[in-house]
């Protein structure tokens, strides 16, 4: 069988995603399964020997990279007009994992959450069937979504690590050996969807991860540690000493952690990541205000904010980047004054420290506590920022923000149902731009306030038809119980 990985978008991201590239690695790993990997920028020459062509989405955008890859391949994009000669066309990864919906008229079948034990099973019957009696056989496949069919997303117990099983220097992170640590996040917060849809937390034993780490010493001296909430692995300490000792006994390691959680930064573990070369890191505080912090389920108190600042300062860090997000349900303009109080307290306490806020804008996920919540108008979000860099640049902080503009679609995207779908061709047919999006929706007379209206409890939501846990009915409940915090 001939199989197409493919990634939508450039070979550096394939190349720095390790789920991706982890799953080429269990095609390649099978029998009779000649496996080619392509991204945007391969030169791709139409092949009439395709049997299927699996894709990754881990970003509401990839639907323009997989449609630049089905055009330059000359395949149609619905699959309703797609007989028995074209390959089979499937899909996984977080996107499609969180609401598959707007993409199901395009793709014959779609993963449902974790994907390494169920991609041998499905690339096992594509292989040793023809294409009608795949789909057929693919039915019985827990964790595979049909249109509209429910579907329970499947749990893996994490067994063999997963890591760059391609080290170089075409990657976006260069020459670097990426290892997954840990796998969601037990924290909760109400917004999170990296949290709320790889629950429960899972980490893979000790053992296997110095093992992990010893192999990608083989390769390379750059080590990145990967997972949601990386400090929350149950030996984290054990395994920064780890990569300590040995930078200590004189090996030159360079390491990465994406970010640092302000309950649980210590000097060691500052001290590791500058021996390990970093200069900067970053905290997710989410909100500046006490009260926002508690609606979001973001459990950490300003004392612990202010502590892992100094912490940071103090055993060598250069500078820290405050992560945090606006337009929150419930926010006001008092909660964004925190924002400006908070900064001059940490300015204050930490002279000639680098500290830069960024700011996403709240976008509202699937399977989580704020799935129905309204979207804040753009202009507000807009007036927002311009009020928190200019007060913030007052103070010698320097701001930066994701796009509301971009921000908004996501959330369109997110929450979509099919009813999308002939919009997002038509985006992809008209340059992938914002204007495209809003002519679209003229042309095709397409409705998207529900999107960003928000839904009510009451209401079936598009994408009812997977099965996570925690079910709807505890999804309420969290919501209910952190409205209290509305008005503290
Ligand atoms: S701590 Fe981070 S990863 Fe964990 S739930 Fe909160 S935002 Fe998500």
């Amino acid at each position: 069988m001939n199989l197409l990985m493919a990634y939508p978008a450039k070979e550096e991201f394939a190349l720095s995603s390790i789920g991706f590239m982890w799953l080429c690695k269990i095609a390649e790993e099978t029998n009779e399964i000649n496996v080619t990997r392509i991204s945007t920028d391969t030169d791709i020459v139409r092949n009439n020997n395709i049997d299927a062509i699996a894709f990754s989405m881990s970003f509401d955008f990839d639907y323009l990279g997989m449609l630049e890859i089905l055009d330059k391949l000359n395949i149609p994009f619905y699959k309703s007009d797609r007989g028995e000669k074209y390959p089979l066309i499937f899909a996984g990864g977080p996107v499609i994992t969180t609401n598959p919906r707007p993409y199901e008229d395009f793709l014959d079948f779609m993963i449902i959450g974790d994907g390494e034990g169920n991609f041998r099973n499905i690339l096992n019957i594509i292989n040793n069937n023809n294409k009608e009696s795949a789909l057929n056989k693919l039915k019985d496949i827990e964790g595979v979504y049909f249109a509209g069919r429910k579907t329970k997303k499947v749990t893996e117990k994490l067994e063999r690590v997963i890591y760059s099983p391609i080290v170089n220097n075409n990657s976006y992170f260069k020459n670097t050996f990426i290892i997954e640590t840990a796998r969601g996040c037990m924290n909760r917060c109400a917004f999170c969807t990296a949290s709320y849809t790889n629950l429960p937390f899972r980490n893979y034993d000790y053992e296997k991860i110095i093992e992990s780490i010893d192999l990608g010493l083989s390769k390379t001296n750059k080590i990145a540690l990967l997972g949601a909430q990386i400090s929350a692995h149950p030996k984290f300490n054990n395994i920064m000493k780890y990569i300590r000792d040995k930078i200590e006994s004189g090996n030159n390691i360079q390491l990465g952690i994406s970010s640092l959680r302000a309950d649980s930064v210590t000097p060691e573990m500052v001290q590791t990541l500058v021996l390990g070369g970093q200069k900067n890191s970053t905290i997710a505080i989410e909100a500046a205000s006490e009260r926002l912090r508690k609606f979001i389920n973001k459990n950490i108190t300003e004392k612990q904010i202010l502590n892992a600042v100094k912490i940071s300062r103090e055993n060598g860090l250069k500078g820290l980047k405050v992560y945090s997000m606006i337009g929150i349900p419930s926010e006001t303009q008092k909660d964004i004054d925190e924002f400006i109080r908070l900064g001059k307290k940490i300015k204050s306490e930490n002279k000639g420290f680098n500290i830069e806020f960024s700011f996403s804008t709240f976008v509202p996920k699937p399977n989580t506590p704020f799935q129905w919540a309204k979207r804040e108008n753009t202009k507000s979000l807009e007036s927002k920022q311009k009020y928190l860099e200019k007060e913030l640049s007052k103070i010698g902080i320097k701001s930066k923000f994701s796009s509301p503009k971009w921000d908004f679609w996501q959330t369109v995207l997110s929450r979509a149902d099919k009813n999308i779908t002939p919009l997002l061709v038509y985006v992809y047919k008209n340059g992938g731009k914002i204007g495209a999006y809003k002519s679209g929706i003229k042309e095709l007379n397409i409705d998207i306030n529900k999107t960003i209206d928000g839904y009510d409890f009451t209401e079936e939501l598009p994408w009812d038809c997977i099965e996570i846990e925690p079910r709807k009915e505890l999804l309420i409940k969290e919501y209910n119980r952190l409205l209290k915090f509305v008005n503290e």
